[in-house]
């Protein structure tokens, strides 16, 4: 039957390791598309995700292979993100599959993220087949990754296929150990609908574009449908896969991971998680779904032009249908008039989404600085959740602050191990273990307030191991901790949107440091424009902008081409994202100087 020749898989992966590289030599061995149309890492289909080399979204295509005992298999190819902050879209995928090639860099070996992804696969009961990628590079060892597979991951690797996604070495055999090991998905093709969506889009013509993976019963062009969390019912438009072209279809069956339409127009009708079902003859209960995800950073995000609040509204709900983790709300800022106040995973989330919401929808956003969530016990017995630094109660008011920390598992070989204690004691950690994974690599793991490895932790790490170590994390609780609000005050106005907390241990520094970066990225304004950084009453820095002389002005402007035109557009890049704070123009940067520096 159809259904048996069907292989429904993902690819998992440290980052870089080489998925979206591997998914185009599946994709040209399966002839999915004619050398002239590929293109390098073909999945990655967002602008943004070329520009960057990383994958964002989960990807689904539907291949079909001519194997060579002569039998022709489908198989649903899964490609997803390896970045910490995507992980809930690898859980999303793996949740729609039978199995998962993973794919071990034959130079870098087992890292943080190759084991956080095995043991999703695990979570989801996956057969995995080990890929040890990139044995083409010179300093490749195929063999210690092969033992470091079994010794870190406990999985056998005795049939590991050795494989370069570069030059095509061992497609042939990953497509063998596809068939024989992944198992054909099980389900009874009549038996009551149930779909899992595992993602969704708006489309201005279609509506809402909700992707699928069958696991019981069949789904038909012209059925009435509902899903189970809602009461509305719709009729299926069209029923289709990509391959990675768009193919329509007249049904989806057991195992068949594609898409569905049915003039859905309003964003909320569909959840990702949610089971679609018949609305007659409806399947007894929905699927398990999925976890739901908190976010662990916030941030404002305001429109440069404040006419454009309401398309921001309609972009960020567009959004949210691609992107689940996704969340905001509406909030005020003094300074910066109307926006929303918006959850993400982490940072690189808060900058993909910001840069989406400018790229796709094209709206110029200033970002305050990202903040995470503080939990504040206030003297009368009461407390409150802080997402925005300048919402933090007055200090008489406050009884005890508390932050989220992470238990930040950090692989690295041996010898880095005493910098990376040393950077994890200056971010405030507090030592937890260390376990020996074998005769090179160690697991140091700690327990470090979130709001420390959020901006240069990770890049601190990477430069002092030389690249070797990786990281993981998962949320560990709430803890008490020494922490103020620190306000900046412009031309003797309090900003609100440049409020920050900060460790009480460091304030002073790191307010000294604040004011004399926002020095230099406000430009200077006709008049002269204090700066001075506050904990409550107290002035604890200040600085001044001085004011424009015309003349600097016109000297710049003088014979010079070059400079002139360097300079204007150092002015038009500064325009996109300045905004009028009182009577003082703020770029983006300043917003963002507050947390770098803090
Ligand atoms: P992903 O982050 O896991 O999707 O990794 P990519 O597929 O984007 O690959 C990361 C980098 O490794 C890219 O520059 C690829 O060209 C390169 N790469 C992938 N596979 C191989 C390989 O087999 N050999 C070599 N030498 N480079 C590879
Ligand atoms: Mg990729």
């Amino acid at each position: 039957s159809r259904q048996s020749r069907i292989r429904n898989f993902s690819i998992i992966a440290h980052i870089d390791h080489g998925k979206s590289t591997l998914a185009d030599r599946i994709l040209e061995a399966t002839q999915a598309l004619t050398q002239r149309e590929m293109k390098a890492q073909t999945l990655d289909a967002m602008d943004l995700e070329r520009e960057r080399g990383i994958t964002i979204k989960l990807n689904a295509v539907e291949l079909t292979y001519k194997a060579p005992n002569g039998e022709t298999y489908i198989f649903h190819l899964i490609d997803t993100p390896g970045h910490v902050d995507f992980s809930y879209e690898v859980s999303r995928s793996l949740a729609a599959c039978e199995g998962a090639l993973l794919v071990v860099d034959a130079a870098q070996g087992v890292e943080a993220q190759t084991l956080a992804n095995v043991y999703l696969a695990l979570e989801n009961n996956l057969e995995i087949i080990p890929v040890i990628n990139k044995i083409d590079l010179p300093n490749a060892d195929p063999e210690r990754v092969k033992q470091e597979i079994e010794d870190v991951i406990g999985l056998d690797a005795s049939e590991a296929v050795l494989a370069s996604a570069k030059t095509g070495i061992g497609t042939d055999d990953i497509l063998a150990q596809i068939i024989d090991k992944i198992p054909a998905p099980d389900g009874d093709p009549n038996a009551p609908l149930q779909a899992l969506i595992f993602d969704s889009l708006y489309d201005a013509y279609r509506g809402v574009v909700v992707y699928i993976r069958v696991v019981q019963g069949t789904v038909r062009v012209g059925d009435k449908i509902k899903m189970m969390a809602g009461e509305k019912t719709f009729e299926v438009l069209e029923v289709g896969v990509s391959t990675p072209k768009i193919e329509n279809r007249q049904e989806l069956s057991v195992g068949d991971v594609g898409f569905i339409t049915a003039s859905i127009k309003s964003v909320h009708d569909t959840q990702v998680g949610d089971t679609v079902t018949h609305a007659e003859h409806p399947a007894e209960k929905p699927l398990p779904g999925y976890r739901k995800m908190n976010p662990m950073v916030y941030c404002g995000l305001y429109p440069i032009d404040t006419a454009r609040y309401d398309d921001l509204r309609e972009a960020l709900g567009r959004l949210e249908l691609n992107d689940s983790a996704l969340q905001y709300e509406p909030e005020t800022s003094e300074a910066l008039g109307f926006g929303f106040r918006c959850g993400f995973l982490g940072l690189l989330h808060m900058d993909i989404v910001q840069e989406r919401l400018e790229r796709e929808f094209n709206i110029d956003l200033i970002a305050t600085a990202p903040s995470v969530i503080y939990q504040v016990k206030l003297t009368d017995g009461s407390s409150v959740r802080v997402g925005n630094p300048s919402e933090m109660p007055e200090r008489k008011f406050i009884a005890e602050v508390e932050e989220p920390y992470v238990k930040a598992t950090i692989m690295t070989p041996n010898d880095y191990v005493g910098a990376i204690m040393e950077l994890c004691q200056r971010k405030r950690g507090e030592f937890v273990t260390m376990e020996y994974l074998d005769a090179n690599r160690t697991n140091v793991i700690y327990d470090l307030p979130l709001s420390e490895i959020m901006y240069d932790f990770f890049d601190i790490l990477k430069s002092s191991t030389k690249g070797y170590a990786s990281l993981d994390y998962e949320m560990d609780g709430y803890r008490t901790s020494d922490l103020v609000k620190m306000d900046i005050l412009l031309n003797g106005e309090r900003v609100d949107a440049l409020s920050v907390i900060v460790h009480q241990e460091f304030a002073y520094d790191r307010g000294k440091a604040i004011v004399e970066r926002l020095k230099e990225l406000i430009p200077r304004q006709q008049f002269e424009v204090p700066i001075q950084a506050a904990i409550g009453q107290k002035i604890i820095s200040r600085s001044t902008i001085k004011a424009l002389r015309k003349n600097v002005l016109a000297k710049c402007y003088g014979g010079d081409v070059s400079r002139k035109r360097k300079l204007l557009e150092k002015q038009k890049e500064g325009k996109k994202r300045m905004k009028a704070v009182g009577s003082v123009e703020v770029p983006q940067e300043a917003f963002m100087a507050v947390f770098r520096m803090s």
